[in-house]
């Protein structure tokens, strides 16, 4: 069957009924467009675990702040459905922004607790705009699985207690980063790099690398931050919004390693704003006692 590509919420509404009736189940991928092979590796997980699968692609003003980059985000539409083609996509739900904010409208949806640290303290409103477009998502596409990525690692926390807190019936999966070679994480928003901020910004990984390998020396939060900084101002990356270990659960900060933690970093490499994580292991308690005879 050739891909379908949907732009009102009654088409799309009407496509998912039919399946639904078929016994068909439904896995989803919201992603903003610009697709790269990131957003390929969600789809193949989504189309693995279902027997239709939605990508949407929408901008979604909401989640931008009065001075970021909607105006000049990537727009590939083309690209993008060329690609959802041959990750085997059933249909591209493509709505326009009035069909998803109907002038008027006053709903959000807000998960207050998860939105404050991190990337919430520096875009004030960007994860009530996330979770408010990917339940409206949800609502007209009622997948039973949707996948997201780690690389936005507190957004998967936020979409993850949105479900649980509204008892919602879709399974989150999360998908690991994928990565370019030299490890910077593949984001829609590294064209914007000039060749040189590209390869300043591999330090970003070497960074987290930094920190996950002195995890297994030590528990002291304070000493793997101010190593994996120095990684950063070593590759003269000086604007760092956050660069901290914190409870991979509550996404609090965490002085000492005593449980699942991540490492997460928010930067500027030139004008770009680039952000990264990734999962840090405390040392076992025997490795960090030494081993030695008793
Ligand atoms: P975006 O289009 O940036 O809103 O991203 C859509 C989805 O793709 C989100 O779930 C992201 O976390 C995920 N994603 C973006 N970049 C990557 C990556 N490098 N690896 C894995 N998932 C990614």
């Amino acid at each position: 069957m050739p891909m379908l590509t949907i732009s009102t919420i009654p088409a799309m509404r009407q496509q998912v009924a039919a399946w639904r009736r078929a016994g068909q189940t439904i896995a989803f991928v919201p992603t903003m467009g610009a697709l790269h092979a990131g957003h390929a590796r969600l789809l193949q997980e989504g189309r693995r675990r279902a027997d239709r699968l939605i990508a949407s692609i929408f901008v979604n003003p909401t989640q931008f702040g009065p001075t970021e980059d909607l105006a000049k985000y990537p727009r590939d539409l083309d690209g993008d459905l060329e690609q959802c083609r041959s990750c085997a996509v059933d249909a591209v739900f493509t709505p326009p922004v009035e069909a998803i904010y109907p002038p008027g409208d006053q709903t959000v949806i807000e998960v207050p607790g998860l939105s404050a640290p991190l990337c919430g303290a520096f875009r004030p409103g960007h994860f009530r705009g996330v979770a408010t477009v990917v339940y409206k998502l949800f609502a007209t596409t009622l997948p039973q699985v949707a996948c997201f990525g780690e690389k936005d690692y507190q957004q998967l926390k936020v979409i993850e207690r949105m479900v649980r807190d509204l008892s919602l019936p879709v399974e989150i999966v999360p998908v690991p980063t994928v990565r370019e070679p030299d490890g910077l994480a593949l984001s829609s928003r590294n064209q914007y790099l000039s060749p040189s901020e590209r390869s300043q910004a591999t330090a970003i990984w070497r960074a987290l690398q930094q920190v996950r390998a002195g995890a297994a020396e030590t528990r002291d939060t304070a000493a793997l931050i101010a190593a994996g900084r120095a990684v950063l101002s070593d590759a003269r990356i000086t604007q760092i919004q956050y660069f901290a270990i914190v409870d991979a659960e509550t996404l609090e900060p965490l002085t000492t390693i005593d449980r699942p933690a991540r490492c997460c970093v928010a930067a500027y490499v030139g004008t770009t704003r680039l952000i990264d994580n990734v999962p840090i292991c405390a040392p076992a308690k025997s490795e960090e006692m030494g081993s030695g005879p008793i």
